[in-house]
């Protein structure tokens, strides 16, 4: 039935950046109204921004204003506590909207795939970066580290994230959002040394110039890089973008400004792969490296080992070297790449397989887990474009869908306590207000059980 000219009832799934955007996107779709109901596996919204955005970098959290401006379009719904593949399928969405975004993100990490990975000791960063912002799926995981140097594996935004909170001063820390345990637990820890391992050189880093500036910045902390690991060739620098340029630039200038003497290191340590995490009695004790050099190969450079090994003792290893998807129950799911098999947003059956009419994907679980916070504000609208080329063209069934009223009383049905806005702004205020009482900008309230008792 083609009922597009009275309001259409679309479902995002996903309450971070890529849902909201997608959420905006659908109402600026003059010549299709749009109502949108989104959904969170968590009471509460935002996704990435609250829970992976470091507690403090606030000025990037900032961006929820947006977001807020989205949800108070009378025509937006927020549906939290509801748990795709768990409590809903994506057919009974499919069933009762006329779209379906899927805006889930990539929640898990990668693997080294080496030796020892297995000892105690040996974390991902990103279960480290959810604890250390109070995600209720990580309230108790603990991340002792008992010796004084860790290891953080890859040179990425996240790598940089990682070991700012690892070395900056804990006072400073305190006055963000960080969970409170987090911060109890890291006070306790001795670390006074973070050694990164670049595999690559200095001007194929992942990081940004801001970011690594904002470590070389940190009171009581020094950056120290041997000249040879800042370094970089004329075909190097031919083929790198204007930020591996100010990288390198900077690098050379740390590296000629000597280790320093401060009480806490950062040691940037370019190529160099871990080839295996050595243990002591099922603790990690250090990490074996590979020294390595670089190939080129079309303007490409990669890592090849020299042969030449090093051990660097210490207590932790963080793997930072990018997040993974995670399959849903009912959702198509590409393993390899670790995404919603899409074409540009439309979401199909299987990999190279058709189209699933109706559905869509936005953000990391289509594309990968890159970009900043604003990379997915076009790529949602990209698949928002696709699915009104879709609604134009005839190409999706639309109509008859039940309404929200409707939505609510299928949930109450199947005894799921749906969170609304209307309950997240509430604990908003009490997060604040927590928050001011301790000094801090917010408290956070880490479990589910914690969120909806508050609720009442
Ligand atoms: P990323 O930017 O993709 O960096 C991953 C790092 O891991 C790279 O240095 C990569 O080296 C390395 N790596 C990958 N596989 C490896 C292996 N097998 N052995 C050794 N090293 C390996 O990923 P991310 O840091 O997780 O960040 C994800 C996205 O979020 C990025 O787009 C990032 O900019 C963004 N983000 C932004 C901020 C911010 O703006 N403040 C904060 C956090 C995250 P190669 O380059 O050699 O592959």
């Amino acid at each position: 039935m083609s009922n597009i000219a009275s309001t259409l009832r679309a479902a995002v799934v996903g309450s971070g950046p890529s849902g909201f955007y997608s959420a905006e996107a659908l109402f600026r779709l003059t010549e299709f109204p749009f109502e949108v109901d989104v959904f969170d596996r968590l009471p509460v919204p935002y996704g990435l921004v609250r829970y992976g955005v470091a507690p403090d970098h606030q000025n990037i959290k900032a961006v929820i204003k947006t977001y807020e401006k989205t949800a108070a379009n009378p025509k937006f719904a927020f549906f939290g506590n509801v748990e795709l593949g768990r409590d809903v399928t994506l057919d009974d969405l499919r069933a009762r909207y006329d779209l379906v975004f899927l805006a889930t993100g990539c929640a898990a990490d990668r693997h080294l795939g080496i030796a020892g990975e297995d000892l105690a000791g040996n974390y991902a960063a990103t279960e480290f970066v959810a604890w250390y912002n109070g995600h209720p799926d990580y309230r108790d995981r603990s991340f002792p580290i008992e010796h004084s140097r860790a290891v953080v594996v890859g040179v990425g935004n996240v790598a940089m994230d990682v070991t700012r909170i690892l070395l900056k001063n804990r006072d400073e820390l305190a006055k963000s959002d960080i969970d409170e345990h987090a911060l109890a637990a890291l006070r306790a820890t001795a670390v006074s040394e973070v050694v990164l391992l670049g595999r690559r050189g200095a001007a194929q880093a992942a990081f940004a110039p801001k970011e690594i500036k904002e470590i070389g910045d940190l009171a009581d902390v020094d950056l120290a890089v041997d000249p040879a690991d800042a370094a970089a060739s004329e075909a190097e620098l031919a083929a790198a973008d204007v930020d591996a340029k100010k990288n390198v630039e900077y690098l050379l200038a740390r590296a000629a400004a000597g280790p320093g003497t401060r009480p806490k290191r950062a040691r940037l340590k370019m190529l160099a792969s871990p080839v295996e995490v050595l243990g002591n009695n099922g603790r990690v004790a250090g990490v074996r490296i590979e020294r390595n050099r670089l190939i080129e190969k079309n303007g490409q450079f990669a890592a090849v080992g020299t042969g030449v090994f090093e051990t660097i003792e210490c207590g932790a290893v963080f793997r930072s070297i990018g997040y993974h998807g995670i399959a849903i129950p009912s959702v198509p799911f590409d393993a390899k790449l670790g995404r919603i098999p899409n074409h540009n947003g439309r979401v199909l059956a299987a990999s190279g397989g058709q189209v699933l009419q109706g559905v869509y994907c936005a953000g990391w679980i289509k594309r990968g887990p890159t970009g900043l916070v604003g990379t997915n504000k076009p790529d949602a609208q990209e698949s928002v474009r696709m699915a009104a080329e879709d609604l134009a063209a005839g190409a999706v069934t639309t109509g008859g869908k039940p309404s929200r009223d409707d939505i609510r009383a299928w949930l109450q049905a199947k005894g799921i306590r749906a969170t609304n806005f209307a309950d997240w702004k509430k604990l908003d205020a009490l997060e604040q207000e927590r928050g001011r009482a301790a000094g801090k900008v917010r408290r956070k309230l880490v479990g589910t059980d914690e969120m909806l008792k508050a609720l009442g």
